[in-house]
């Protein structure tokens, strides 16, 4: 395994749902600190390496450190644990996958439970019930599970291992939401000349309402803003839908979310970047779902704010698969934006002169 993919690796390797983003705030300040790269952090646990220029302005490139997850609610009699979501899930994705419980005393792995099919009512075998849920973690009643260091308020995260698959640019992993954003945001840092000041790092809490982004902006205040986080991908069976982004072909500059109009200046300006450096970028929207642009674009007085994206095959679930190539493409780039800003560009982007 190559050194982009070991960082790959050990970034979605690491367990840290929303709520409970330390050990990625960790990981992210270890990096930077290696590399001698300053960095700074909110209260939340959002972090951004930082490299200062005499400039006016700067500019805040956040993926974010959470990943989906779930959180004990409540340990039965017969040691089985129930559970509420941290971020979104659909059930349909949740039966029979293997999950890690985060307690005090380590990680204790864990299986979502399921009827087999012998004893399903014809009528129930094609409906999942969220409520009806429950973690088994191998034991014979709630002593053992309480043995086992299991507390109400613990983490849990989705358990898969990290993999190479046929082609080699597709990359499977848990968490590439948004660890793909994470690592992008470490990789844009290096040897970049930039005459702006540029934080670059991840936020927490994105998938509970993008909350850190909201503190990491006031924070920072940053002149412009580029979320770094996954859309959905069209190339895949059932899913294809004319004007969407495909898998493979290459970054993706998001016109729209739920939240947030990519602020019209700004884009353009990524698409003559883009453009001026051969880098083939697709567009797409998202009429559910969001990003971190949208709370840092309201922040203080206003922040033009757009996403880059790749699009990410099977997100929110136990398993999630990318393109390496989209990956290059989406740091490249990021650098080759960062690179291109001085003080003029960021204001004519500003009063919207492009
Ligand atoms: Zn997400």
């Amino acid at each position: 395994m190559d050194k982009q993919l070991q960082l790959l690796k050990e970034m979605t390797d690491v367990n840290a749902p929303a709520g409970f983003e330390q050990p990625m705030t960790q990981f992210m300040k270890g990096l930077f600190e290696n590399d001698g790269i300053k960095t700074i952090q909110d209260n939340t646990g959002s972090i951004f390496g930082v490299k200062e220029a005499a400039s006016n302005h700067s500019i805040m490139l956040l993926g974010h450190l959470d990943e989906i997850g779930f959180m004990v609610t409540e340990i039965t009699e017969k040691g089985f644990i129930k559970f509420t979501n941290l971020g979104s899930w659909s059930g349909t994705v949740m039966t029979s996958q293997k999950v890690t419980i985060l307690t005090r005393k380590g990680e204790v792995r864990g299986i979502i439970g399921s009827k087999p099919p012998h004893v399903l009512p014809a009528d129930e075998r094609n409906k999942v019930n969220p409520d009806a849920m429950f973690i088994d973690i191998g034991t014979a009643n709630r002593e053992e599970t309480l043995n086992a260091g299991v507390s109400v308020g613990d983490a849990i995260t989705p358990y898969s291992e990290f993999e190479v698959m046929a082609n080699p640019n597709y990359l499977l992993a848990k968490a590439f939401d948004n660890r793909f954003g994470c690592s992008a945001a470490y990789e844009v840092m290096k040897d970049i000349k930039h005459n702006i000041t540029l934080y670059s790092g991840a936020v927490t809490q994105e998938e509970t309402l993008s909350r850190g982004a909201i503190t990491a902006a006031n924070l920072l205040k940053p002149s412009l803003a580029i979320a770094i986080d996954v859309c959905i991908c069209s190339n895949t069976p059932g899913m294809e839908q004319s004007g969407q982004a495909k898998m493979g072909e290459g970054p993706v500059i998001l016109l729209s979310d739920a939240w947030n109009i990519g602020h019209v200046s700004f884009r353009r300006y990524v698409e003559q970047i883009a453009q001026e450096n051969e880098i083939k970028v697709q567009h797409d929207y998202l009429t559910g779902g969001y990003t971190d642009a949208g709370h840092v674009a309201v922040s203080n007085n206003g922040v033009p704010a757009i996403t880059i994206s790749v699009p990410t095959r099977y997100i929110h679930s136990n398993v999630s698969m990318m393109h390496r190539e989209d990956y290059n493409g989406a740091v490249m780039l990021l650098k080759k934006v960062v690179e291109s800003l001085d003080d003029a560009a960021v204001e004519r982007i500003i009063k919207q002169e492009i």
